[in-house]
């Protein structure tokens, strides 16, 4: 199959492109499109052949529901069966303060939900992107748009029309590219159908701003404070997620220093003996590690800077996968907001194999 990139305005989308690419989503085809989280592979979530063929392109496990984008709130009713308004008051809340944006919530599901767009749960994943190219195309189609990252099953997550490009040209028509995502890692999952609702996935929207809205902690579990056997939270959660195809080997601690300075002192031992090693650093320590012997480095931005880590995070480890370095050399982050989300991903790119320094 040929793969076209089109170039498309993010912030005003050029109409004739999107209709060009609604008409693939309604033909039953896939089409790839940025949302501000990551890359989207799109298919009509009603049509239930459509759905089966995002599992088959990306090599996902069928078990593995997908999210359901919509671009009004009218398009709960076919997925849930109910308007806002008939939905409890804290799904209301939450709706009103952060959508579109990315948090993704789970909520019951209407009876005509295709059973493959959930994997058979009597639940679905709904989610109101505010990326004006998704918003666009959702509108476009008039119907709800199913939407995974758009990589290869089990590779890290794209950012970028070209990350789309490498994973699956020749295996979908239409790659539209409107630049780098500018949020970086997935959105954040809420179960909304248990009581206190129940956070599935730590992402771009921060835990405590869903806390600051529903006036209640919301319970963090984080999954490398589990034993390693324990079984998954969620479909999907698994601990190979988002691996890039080199070791990655992290470090973490309270004390910030002391990971950086353990940080270079892998790099370097690594190089001695040899390695090509790669470093995924924060900018107070790239020279650093470029001194200590680094072959590559990726700027993740100023250390403080959780949502520059976030929106580089996926494109580092992508570029220096390509870079064919033997080992990938990291530090996590410490704290709350985005760092939970940004300690889970690099947590499973790394096959939960952390360091922990304290
Ligand atoms: P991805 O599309 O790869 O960003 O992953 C979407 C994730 O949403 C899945 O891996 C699930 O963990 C989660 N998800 C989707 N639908 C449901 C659901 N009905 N119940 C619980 N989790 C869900
Ligand atoms: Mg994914």
């Amino acid at each position: 199959m040929h793969t076209a990139i089109i170039p498309i305005d993010p912030l005003h989308p050029d109409l004739e492109i999107i209709e060009r690419a609604a008409a693939l989503l309604r033909d039953g085809a896939l089409v790839a499109f940025p949302t501000e989280t990551v890359y989207g592979l799109g298919a009509n979530a009603l049509d239930d052949q459509a759905v089966a063929s995002i599992y088959a392109t990306k090599g996902r496990p069928s078990t593995n529901p997908l999210i359901a984008h919509i671009s009004h709130l009218a398009m709960l009713r076919p997925l849930t069966g109910c308007d806002l308004a008939d939905l409890p008051n804290a799904v209301q809340q939450l709706v009103r303060a952060y959508w579109p944006g990315p948090l993704t919530l789970v909520l019951p599901r209407a009876g005509n939900v295709p059973d493959i767009l959930t994997a058979g749960a009597p639940t679905i994943a709904v989610r109101f992107p505010r990326h004006p190219i998704a918003q666009a195309l959702i509108a476009a189609l008039g119907s709800p748009v199913a939407a995974p990252s758009a990589n290869r099953s089990g590779h890290v997550s794209p950012t970028t029309a070209r990350h789309v490009w490498d994973d699956l040209e020749g295996r979908i028509p239409l790659i539209l590219d409107g630049g780098a995502c500018v949020v970086g890692i997935e959105s954040t999952i809420l179960d909304m159908t248990v009581d206190p609702p129940r956070l599935l996935r730590p992402g771009g929207l921060p835990v405590e701003q869903i806390e600051h809205v529903l006036g209640m902690p919301i319970a963090v579990r984080e999954r490398h404070a589990m034993p390693a056997t324990q079984a998954a939270p969620a479909p999907g959660m698994s601990i190979t997620h988002y691996a890039p195809r080199v070791p990655l080997l992290v470090f973490e601690g309270h004390d910030m220093a002391q990971v950086g300075r353990r940080v270079i002192a892998e790099i370097r031992e690594r190089s001695e003996a040899g390695q090509r090693v790669g470093a995924l650093i924060t900018r107070d320590l790239l020279a650093e590690a470029t001194a200590a012997g680094a072959v590559a480095t990726v700027d993740l931005g100023a250390s403080a800077d959780l949502e520059a880590a976030a929106r580089h995070l996926f494109a580092g480890l992508r570029q220096l996968e390509d870079q064919e370095v033997d080992a990938i050399v990291t530090g996590s982050f410490v704290g709350a907001g985005l760092a939970l989300a940004l300690r889970d991903r690099l947590w499973r790119a790394a096959g939960g194999a952390i360091t922990t320094l304290d």
